[in-house]
């Protein structure tokens, strides 16, 4: 063992945003776990199974649950998943496993399977055990990792049970990608992030931090490895374009989660617009609510049945204290230095469906922090001008079922190749690119 401080004890959430950010759906202590667990129907072809991206069996881990076999539980869903334990916390479970699950058809209340799944990781951690299963021989082969988010350390788990060096290269100083620096701290903590990366890096997993990738780098990359695998993510989220969005008091969901998460955002002024209506936007209001914020407003231009968030977030939200304020548009950011205002004008839908702006509708809202969350744009640049590797909208073109790209030695997962989507749907393009990566490795040797 090295050293050096793990990941996990790198994280320094501070005791203020601890309290703040409580955890959103509790642990199950051992007797409740057990009482949920004697409630699954332990479904052949279970549509839970079916349901989860990277197909973790669910009924499997629950018996293990069940039958008090707690490491034999957590191995089942590493097998499946190897960020089991983020997944558990992070997915939207109501719309994934649960949403499947038989019981919703007999008026009974699903399996809660996140939490299960949640326990059973949890008792592998608190036993101090490391991963059920260790690499490979060494085959003499490294796969350079861009990205160190929830594809690329997927990928890199199945490279090392398959004897293959991974490397990771991140732009930034900790690795998890959204994970650690993106998912609301009352779902998924940074510092419960980092704990299962520790397990992870445990398998020889090697890092390199705070290395942004340029195409110059890339030609390195690709010169001293076997393959490369590209789990970038998205690049910045998308402005407004209006006036005054330079003024201080105006940033991005994204950098916003990140600041609390990380320590250097712990409070906000008392009225807080959230321009946008999906689950990073509900993310970044009900953080301004715990942070103190009196007023906090979400902004979109439709209604709330088109909304992307989750119904179960919008409750959320609205529970918590966030307004809404529907068929809106920003016009204009006023203030001398920092923001004071925003203009705002009312929409209509015509007959295609398309906005228009309802005159003399316009009115004024007084903010003092304006949090930008309209979706993201692609990160590409760093590919240069070659046309190495095919994008289609942007969106790095893959083979689905191995992760190649139009490069054969190049192969993609997670958002920079599906736009955006959960977590586990990256973990899971990372699971099929490792496979895909040792597939092609193996025929390249033979
Ligand atoms: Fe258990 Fe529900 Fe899955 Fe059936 S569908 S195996 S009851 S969790």
């Amino acid at each position: 063992m090295s050293d050096l401080p793990t990941f996990f004890e790198r994280a320094a959430t501070s005791p203020g945003i601890a309290a703040r950010f409580a955890d959103i759906h509790p642990p199950l202590g051992p007797q409740a776990a057990k009482v949920e667990a004697d409630r699954c129907l332990y479904c052949f072809d279970a549509p839970c199974t079916i349901a989860c991206p990277t197909h973790i069996d669910v009924p499997g881990f629950i018996k293990k649950i069940a039958s008090g076999n707690l490491t034999g539980s957590a191995r089942t869903i590493l097998d499946a998943n190897i960020l089991g334990a983020s997944c558990a916390r992070a997915c939207p479970v109501e719309v994934l496993c649960e949403g499947a699950c038989v019981l919703n058809h007999h008026t009974r209340k699903p399996i809660q399977i996140g939490r299960l799944q949640r326990f059973a990781m949890e008792s592998l951690h608190a036993s101090g055990a490391g991963l059920p299963f260790a690499p490979a021989a060494d085959t003499g082969r490294s796969v350079a990792l861009i990205g160190a988010g929830p594809a690329s350390l997927s990928c890199a788990a199945e490279l090392r049970r398959r004897g293959i060096r991974a490397v990771l290269y991140d732009a930034r100083p900790l690795p998890g990608g959204l994970n650690t620096y993106g998912v609301a701290e009352y779902k998924l903590p940074l510092s419960e992030s980092l704990r299962e990366i520790d397990m992870l890096a445990e398998l020889g997993v090697d890092f390199h931090f705070n290395m942004p990738i340029d195409a110059q780098t890339l030609a390195d990359l690709e010169r001293s490895h076997d393959a490369v695998f590209l789990g970038v993510g998205l690049g910045a989220i998308h402005r407004l374009g209006i006036a005054g969005e330079h003024l201080a008091g105006v940033t991005n969901a994204l950098d916003f989660i990140a600041g609390y998460k990380s320590g250097a955002i712990d409070s906000v002024p008392p009225r807080v617009a959230v321009v946008g209506a999906g689950n990073t936007a509900i993310d970044a209001a009900i953080a301004a609510v715990r942070l103190g914020a009196l007023d906090v407003y979400m902004l979109y231009r439709r209604g709330a049945e088109q909304m992307s968030a989750f119904s179960f977030e919008y409750e959320h939200a609205r529970q918590e204290g966030v307004k809404f304020l529907w068929h809106v548009q920003p016009t204009g950011i006023h203030g001398a230095d920092a923001v004071e205002a925003l203009t705002l004008v009312k929409l209509a839908a015509t007959e295609d469906d398309s906005l228009i702006q309802q005159a003399g509708s316009e009115f004024t809202l007084p903010v003092d922090l304006i949090i930008l969350a309209i979706g993201q744009s692609t990160h590409t640049s760093f590919l240069g001008d070659s046309e190495k590797v095919r994008l289609e909208r942007g969106r790095i073109l893959i083979d689905r079922a191995t992760g190649q790209t139009s490069h054969p030695k190049f192969f993609a997962g997670g958002d920079c190749t599906n736009g955006g989507r959960e977590v586990v749907d990256a973990v899971a393009d990372g699971k099929r690119a490792g496979i895909g990566i040792a597939g092609w490795l193996e025929g390249q040797h033979a």
